[in-house]
């Protein structure tokens, strides 16, 4: 599809619950077909250069190379540009992920160029009224309160919510400017969507992330979705896996409770009941160890402790099985010879597998399949587990998150004091930024902060019951829409309570108008990605330099330049930019923060992708394959598209990247691999260590330990590192040495710098030392709470957190219904921006909830009538209903991409002038309840209870 020279006129959503069909939408939205007069609607005197210019139809083209900001899937497009306005888009049809694919929101793009209903300017709220404000004002103001709130309360009682919309270098630079804050009261959405996943996968084998790219999808003989509808979530991601059923006839199989759009496409489709994942899992692994299917080989010499599992599995024989996922056991039993039969197979899974209080586990079960199948390491296996947003990966590995510092590093001393050398800092000043008291027993510098999922009981807990000094008086809400949190009640109480909101946005999001307030509001106005350059993660490691399209449009400023302008107000510019160059309008160079986090992020080998190498991938896409993403000439010959990590070294020693983690078959220089000797040599006598597996060419031909300079001196190694690398490597390891040398002599005897170690099916310090079924908090099934209890109340870092307490309460009779969530293809996220798109709106005008016939009947309910849905919590939504056999009886669905309507009141009149989004609708969050994994904190979204009556 190709968007040119159309346009809209900026007329708002009446109300929510449009009710209207596609034509009257249309003629409400405006969507006209000449010209782009409409920009001339937006006022005068607010817009940079978005007046409607008149562009002669020969103005010349030019073209930018860029990347779908949407989705994980990463998908090129080229932007045309003529006097400065996006004018037109084509998908990219030689670039190595899509080859011209796209979706609708992929489509779609060219409307950020337009953005009519974005903020324009900053604004305030005074006394109900949004007043404009300049910018010099606003940081001014805002940096103030930033103060005042540190003078009194201590640092932590600011609230830093970071986006996985950033650019890697935004990313970067928020997770340092909360560092130079002096709090770790900073996170995103990835801790909402995958963070049980990186703390369940790394756990198991040493990385947090999808282990195989998604062109090698097409290699696999089985495919095994769990939790996810990549035909809806990851519709590019999808091509991949159509690719593999035409050519190798693989065998897709969906576990999914709702029959989903990729389930059309199933092979076998079993409907588990929301939570049950592990069952599910162990049910098919009680069929596998039983005909002898495991791969014993690859368990002897790579895994620990699969005998654990064994036992573990011995409880959920076929019968307990149907028993508690209601599958049947005949569907199990296929699905498990279906995988051993087809392999390589690989796993596919996302938030519907990761969104529980037993998130971590599921992740962890789900791994523990692959290897006993063997399928780790190599093409066509793997866990591919589809990111979100488009930079979700990139903004966890830079560590936008409570509990780490770029790179995983934790939050120990000893990282502390590696990201002071890489900023090139005293640590002792860093360390003065902090609150140096302990709270509970616990030093804000070296315990996570107060993670997204549950910012608002950062604000509303009591004192006494906060390990930290204060509770959150202020908060910036950066890039992120709270109506992606659950307990919404719980959200607008605590935007009520806040003495200052503060929303950086290119869109007022729900932060900036859910709440009741009249004063203590500010609204600034970021500009998208296409309004800046910077690097890019996909799902698949791989990293994307996307040049800038436009110009930043209105007054809009791009995040970094509003970070740097708030650490000169707040008296710490000079150490946030320290290596950092300012070009002549004194903006920081984005390539020398590339270079900065280069320079640091050793431990995942996101330190040889300077911003050279990712420019010179991006200017030539066509080079490279798009079954094996390797160029296969050209400048970049040899390297692997977008350098994923681990990009072992310096980029000087120019390694090619890794499209496949832990692969044996390929030398460590070639992007080969092991699993990591992560977690020591031993455990309880029992050595880590890989036992006569090794990858490539490996001079050590057996596992060995992480790689130091003791290690290289011992190996009598030491001496081929330069003089400049031994004074820099000298007391150093590989995740420590800012030379490269340790990584460099390592590689170059054939080693991996990680070590060679096994994967781990148990781990130690876990509340659940293997995974562990446990019924969700509001489960349907009270005749299984007393077999699967949840755990008892703990306190997870800084915040009391519930379990048993909720759970031993029945909520079945009041609410009897089962309520799950899921994504809509034609929006992201909390859908402020999407729903703000006219292209968009246009195909998915109103909140609805899913429910059974049969259901439907007992209630009187009819397909479109409106609805009131009450969640267990007592949160009640106006909606349509979608009476449907795709869910089945007893369970509900909603999407979560909705939001500017809360209890069936329109949020419409909060909104400043101009920027109501085309389409309005209650946030299934209003419903969803309380539970959070006591590993990530992630939200349960996916197993909760509601009752559903005709409006
Ligand atoms: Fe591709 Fe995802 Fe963008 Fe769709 S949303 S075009 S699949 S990157």
């Amino acid at each position: 599809m190709k968007l040119t020279r159309k346009s809209v006129t900026a007329q708002p959503a009446k109300a929510a619950g449009l009710g209207i069909n596609r034509r009257q939408f249309m003629k409400q939205v405006g969507i006209t077909s000449g010209g782009i007069a409409a920009a001339s609607m937006l006022g005068t005197g607010m817009m940079r250069r978005a007046e409607a210019k008149d562009i002669p139809h020969d103005a010349p083209i030019e073209i930018k190379r860029t990347v779908c900001s949407s989705c994980a899937v990463g998908c090129g497009l080229y932007a045309e540009v003529q006097n400065g306005v996006w004018t037109g888009q084509e998908p990219a049809f030689d670039h190595p992920f899509n080859s011209g694919g796209h979706c609708a929101k992929g489509a779609a793009l060219r409307e950020h160029g337009h953005g009519e209903k974005r903020l324009k300017y900053p604004m305030k709220l005074v006394d109900g009224k949004w007043k404009k404000l300049s910018w010099k004002q606003a940081i001014n103001e805002v940096g103030d309160k930033m103060l005042d709130v540190r003078k009194e309360s201590g640092p932590d009682s600011m609230y830093f919510m970071g986006s996985a919309k950033f650019s890697n270098e935004g990313c970067y630079m928020y997770r340092k400017m909360a560092a130079m804050w002096g709090t770790n009261n900073v996170d995103h959405s990835a801790r909402i969507c995958h963070s049980s996943t990186v703390a369940g996968v790394a756990n198991t084998w040493g990385y947090g992330a999808q282990t195989n790219s998604f062109n090698d999808i097409q290699n696999a003989n089985a495919i095994f979705i769990i939790g996810a509808n990549p035909a809806e979530a990851h519709p590019v991601a999808m091509r991949h896996l159509l690719i593999a059923k035409e050519k190798n006839n693989a065998k897709l199989i969906t576990v999914d409770p709702r029959f989903t759009r990729t389930t059309a496409h199933a092979d076998l489709h079993c409907a588990l009941r929301p939570g049950t994942d592990i069952p599910f899992i162990y049910g098919m692994l009680w069929h596998i160890f039983e005909n002898g299917w495991e791969d014993k080989t690859f368990i002897k010499e790579r895994v620990f402790e699969m005998d654990t599992i064994r036992e573990e599995v011995k409880k959920f024989p076929p019968k307990e099985v149907e028993l508690v996922t209601g599958c049947k056991e005949e569907e199990v039993y296929q699905a498990a010879k279906i995988m051993a039969e087809n392999r390589p197979g690989t796993v596919i899974w996302a938030m519907g597998g990761t969104q529980h209080t037993i998130g971590s586990s599921n992740t962890r079960a789900y791994c523990i399949l692959q290897l006993a199948l063997g399928n780790m390491g190599v093409s066509g296996g793997g866990t591919n587990i589809f990111r979100g947003h488009d930079n979700v990966q990139g903004a966890t590995d830079i560590g936008l998150l409570f509990d780490t510092l770029p790179g995983y590093y934790g939050l120990k001393t000893g990282a502390w004091k590696h990201w002071s050398h890489v900023w090139d800092l005293d640590f002792d000043w860093v360390k003065s930024r902090f609150d140096p008291n302990e709270y509970l027993g616990r030093v804000p510098m070296n315990t996570p902060g107060i993670p997204c999922s549950r910012w608002h009981d950062g604000v509303l807990e009591a004192s006494d019951e906060l390990a930290q000094k204060n509770p959150v008086r202020m908060a910036f809400f950066w890039g992120q829409s709270v109506n992606t949190s659950t307990r919404q009640n719980h959200v607008r109480e605590a935007l009520d309570k806040l003495e200052t909101v503060v929303v950086v946005d290119p869109y007022p999001t729900m932060a900036g108008v859910m709440h009741n307030r009249k004063n203590g509001v500010y609204l600034l106005p970021a500009s998208t990605q296409f309004e800046t350059e910077g690097s890019v993660s996909n799902s698949g490691r791989s990293q994307q330099w996307r040049e800038k399209v436009i110009e930043p449009l209105f007054e809009s400023k791009t995040d970094i330049e509003i970070m740097y302008r708030l650490s000169q107000k707040l008296g710490f510019a000079d150490e946030f930019t320290k290596r950092i160059a300012k070009d002549s309008n004194d903006m920081l160079v984005i390539e020398d923060i590339t270079r900065e986090l280069n320079r640091g992020m050793w431990t995942i080998g996101m330190s040889g992708q300077s911003p050279e190498r990712l420019k010179m991938h991006t200017q030539n896409w066509g080079t490279f394959s798009n079954k094996t993403l390797k160029a296969e000439g050209g400048p970049a010959k040899g390297d692997t598209y977008g350098l994923p990590w681990p990009c072992w070294g310096t980029p000087e020693q120019k390694h090619p990247g890794t499209e496949i983690l832990y692969d044996t078959s390929k030398n460590v220089l070639d992007g080969g691999g092991n699993f990591r000797a992560r977690f020591g040599i031993e455990y309880q006598g029992e050595s880590l260590l890989a036992d006569g597996s090794f990858s490539k060419g490996a001079e050590i031909e057996d596992g060995y330990p992480e790689f130091s300079a003791d290690m290289l001196k011992q190996l009598g190694w030491w001496d081929e590192l330069t003089a400049e690398e031994k004074a820099e490597a000298e007391g150093k390891n590989w995740k420590t040495d800012l030379s490269g040398g340790i990584q460099r002599i390592a590689m170059k005897h054939g080693c991996v710098p990680n070590g060679n170690g096994k994967a781990r099916c148990i781990v130690w310090t876990f509340p659940d030392i293997a995974p562990v079924h446990r019924e969700p908090l509001y489960t349907p099934r009270r005749d299984l709470v007393s077999k699967y209890p949840t755990y008892d109340d703990m306190r997870v870092h800084r915040l009391p957190t519930l379990y048993k307490t909720l759970q031993e309460k029945d909520n079945t009779v009041k609410y009897p219904l089962g309520m799950t969530s899921g994504r809509l293809v034609e929006y992201e996220g909390g859908g402020e921006e999407s729903r703000s798109n006219p292209w968009l709106a246009e195909l998915q005008q109103e909140m609805f909830v899913e429910i059974n016939p049969a259901d439907a009947a007992d209630r009187a309910i009819g397909n479109g009538d409106t609805v009131w849905l009450e969640g267990a919590e007592g949160g009640r939504i106006k909606i349509k209903a979608v009476v449907t056999p795709r869910i089945p009886k007893g369970l509900t669905w909603m999407p979560y991409h909705f939001a500017g309507v809360m209890h069936g009141e329109s949020l419409e009149p909060n909104y400043p002038e101009g920027t109501v989004p085309h389409v309005l609708g209650e946030s299934v969050n209003t419903a969803l309840t309380y539970g959070y994994d006591p590993i990530a904190q992630i939200q349960e979204t996916k197993a909760s209870l509601c009752q559903i009556t005709k409006a």
